[in-house]
């Protein structure tokens, strides 16, 4: 018997796995895959506060990064550079794969291969049902369970959990690019409707490469399509053969329970990414860190109840809610912006002093400051309220006749890693 069975090999459940089993616990990881990274879920951008915050390799990481340029859909463009905080970009691949590692170091047992068909609470403890790819099945048994599933809920509803209901959706694709430096982003409803379009360059085996992708309200594998055909990214691809592609949705707000009988959620599967960009392995290591901790209490004082874990909740929600909630609204009110409103803002930004706000409290991590801080700005509120104030006129297609100009890259449904 596992004191804590966990189901999903990505960077929830790998390092959840890895705190219980430097506690003494033991513990089985379930990945439905055959390999641990791979597909890969993600970009790759975490912030380097990870790296102290949290125990984690550091092999897999592809470059540093301290400047970010933005682009508006009316051809504004503004470059942050962050003397607080730089970025990570992490081959997320042999990030996992580092993670698995690790949590095997420490004494846990890893099962790639294993899907989990089924949980069932018993009086005492839980039972999984895991298949493999020849069909074979095991029954295997724990004290505890945790949910890591990411983007995947078909295991939610059974154990009394609800689904998230806000998401955005993500695609990307890694291509040969010219050499360039800096992560890139580029607004506009016909580029990205609520979200955002990146590029952000590095080097594989010496092959200046790019993750090109778009986070969208809806469509995204659209919409990555067309950004690929646009001359600014077009005119600098230098293979058109696509290395990794990517398409899944995330998950922007927590569900309501994420705890119960025997039974924790932590990372995507729990809802916990930020809501402004999406990303969500930061808050994945924490939640990881916060289930470890609530699982060992319980299994020390022999009481799984949810009275006990709802210890785990009250901890991510002390760390995390107040970002959750301010990060959600700016969200809920900026994806509606106009593209002449997207122009507006980035004028208002460019100008002092708001050049300064952003200076002085942009974090890859936490949003809630600089959101905060360009609330109490006058010359942004004015733009906020009268924002919120019109519906705004939208340049459309002004970009469209630019797209007809080079091939588009093919992305076929079936190619796409989506889990
Ligand atoms: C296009 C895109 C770009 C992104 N870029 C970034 C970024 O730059 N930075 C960032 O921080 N975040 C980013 N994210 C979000 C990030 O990918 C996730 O927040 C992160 O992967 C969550 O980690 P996780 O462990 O919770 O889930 P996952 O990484 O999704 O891992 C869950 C694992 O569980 C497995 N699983 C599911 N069900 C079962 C089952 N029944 N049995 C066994 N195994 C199962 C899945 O196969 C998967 O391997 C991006 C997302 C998208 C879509």
């Amino acid at each position: 018997m596992y004191d804590v069975l966990i189901v999903g090999g990505g960077p929830a459940g790998l390092y959840a796995a890895y705190c219980l089993a430097k506690a003494g616990r033991r513990v089985a990881v379930f990945e439905e895959h055959p390999e641990i990274g791979s597909p890969v879920h993600c970009t790759g951008l975490i912030a380097s506060e990870s790296f102290t915050r949290f125990d984690l390799p550091r092999h897999a990481n592809q470059a540093a990064l301290r400047e970010a340029r933005f682009y508006s859909p009316g051809g504004h463009s503004l470059s942050v550079a962050s003397e607080k905080d730089e970025t990570v970009l992490l081959d997320r691949s042999a990030f996992d794969r580092g993670l698995a590692d690790q949590a095997r170091a420490a004494g846990a047992e890893i099962f790639p291969g294993h899907r989990v068909e089924a949980l069932r609470r018993l009086r005492r403890n839980l039972v999984a049902r895991t298949s493999n790819s020849t069909g074979m099945e095991r029954l295997v048994s724990g004290r505890l369970g945790i949910l890591a599933t990411g983007a995947s809920y078909g295991l939610h509803r059974g154990l009394g959990f609800q689904l998230p209901d806000r998401f955005v959706y993500g695609a990307q694709v890694e291509v040969g690019f010219e050499i360039t430096s800096g992560v890139e982003v580029y607004f506009g409803n016909d580029i990205a409707p609520g979200s955002f379009a990146w590029i952000v360059p590095f080097t594989r085996e010496g092959v200046a490469m790019a993750k090109i992708g778009v986070l969208a309200s809806r469509d995204a594998m659209q919409y990555l399509t067309r950004f690929l055909r646009l001359p600014v990214v077009a005119s600098r691809i230098r293979s058109r053969a696509v290395y990794q592609y990517l398409r899944r949705p995330v998950a922007v707000w927590p569900l309501p329970q994420t705890f119960g009988d025997r039974m924790l959620v932590i990372g995507d599967a729990a809802g916990l990414a930020k809501p402004t960009t999406g990303g969500g392995v930061y808050y994945s290591l924490l939640s990881a860190e916060f289930a470890a901790d609530t699982a060992c209490r319980a299994l020390s004082a022999g009481d799984c109840s949810p009275r006990v874990l709802s210890r785990y909740q009250n901890a991510w929600r002390a760390a995390l809610a107040s970002e959750l909630k301010v990060g959600s609204l700016f969200r809920g009110y900026a994806s509606r912006f106009s593209d002449a409103q997207i122009d507006e803002a980035f004028q208002i930004v460019a100008a002092e002093p708001v050049t300064r706000l952003i200076r002085d409290h942009a974090s890859f991590n936490w949003h809630k400051g600089i959101i905060l801080a360009l609330w109490r700005s006058s010359s942004m509120r004015g733009f906020l309220w009268r924002a919120l104030m019109s519906r705004g006129g939208r340049i459309i297609g002004a970009l469209r006749p630019f797209m007809k100009a080079y091939p588009a890259i093919k992305l076929r449904e079936e190619g796409a890693a989506t889990d």
